[in-house]
């Protein structure tokens, strides 16, 4: 009974906003009334920290799970946005130099989520920004990839890469994975420039546009710091706004 949807947010460009994606859509999800589960890939472990967890404060963590074979229940924390969070820390920087030399390496996040048994519907997997070992997991695991993409003249660069990569692992370690689309971040609509760099990345690559785009807000910057996401700090703006019709149309598609 797995009806558990993975997405993997992914793109090896650092400051597009994946993150942020993660922490605002699940706790847009949640508010839907969704089951959400959101694990941190990043050993900048951002993630964890903006949702208000120090990672120096905590003795377990994903690397854990990933390289110990402790079970992911054990390190699982809940937040005050409704969803729960699977955190890292710096360690898992060596986890993913651990993990390059060890079979199965590919499959880690896969048979932790399987280890779920679907108690969640949606389990989204906060990538860094590379394409290394731990991507390459995510996107073993996943149902479906986005890609969150700032809409500059250069920022396609890397697209390319990133969809060779998702190539190789539907050939070799998950057929099923599908491109969900790009997920205009930090998006300046007062632009036609902005749209222009959408409409050609997305022709160039095949790629389906995941709508609303997400308005470029100074509120966004100030969520980290309070530990909450911009669904909680800056209720009714537009990029709150935003995340959760994303958020919507994702349950819809589902
Ligand atoms: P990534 O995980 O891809 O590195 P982050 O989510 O950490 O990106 O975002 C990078 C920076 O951009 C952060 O400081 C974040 O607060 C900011 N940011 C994210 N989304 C927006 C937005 N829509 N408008 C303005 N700033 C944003
Ligand atoms: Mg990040």
């Amino acid at each position: 009974m797995s009806t558990t949807r993975v997405i993997a947010v992914a793109n090896q460009k650092g400051g597009v906003a994946k993150t942020t994606t993660v922490a605002s859509l699940g706790t847009a999800f949640a508010e839907l009334g969704q089951r959400v589960l959101l694990v941190d890939l990043d050993p900048q472990a951002c993630l964890t920290f903006s949702l208000g967890i120090d990672p120096e404060d905590l003795d377990l963590s994903i690397h854990h799970v990933l390289t110990k074979g402790l079970p992911v229940t054990e390190v699982m924390a809940t937040t005050e946005d409704g969803v729960d969070l699977v955190p890292a820390t710096i360690e898992l920087a060596r986890a993913e130099a651990d993990l390059l030399t060890r079979t199965g390496r590919e499959y880690v996040i896969r048979s932790m989520v399987e280890d779920l048994d679907g108690e969640y519907d949606w389990v989204l997997l906060d990538c860094p920004p590379s394409l290394g070992v731990l991507t390459v997991a995510a996107l073993t695991a996943a149902t479906g990839v986005l890609i969150p993409l700032q809409c500059e003249t250069l920022s396609h660069r890397g697209v390319g890469q990133l969809l060779d990569t998702v190539h190789d692992v539907r050939r070799f370690t998950n057929r099923e994975l599908e491109v969900w689309g790009v997920l205009p971040t930090l998006y300046d609509g007062r632009t036609t420039h902005a749209r222009a760099v959408l409409d050609t990345i997305s022709e160039t690559y095949d790629l389906a546009v995941i709508e609303p785009p997400i308005p470029k807000s100074i509120r966004f910057a100030e969520a980290p710091a309070a530990g909450r996401s911009i669904l909680t700090t800056a209720r009714s703006t537009k990029g709150a706004e935003a995340y959760r019709a994303v958020a919507k149309n994702l349950v819809e598609r589902g």
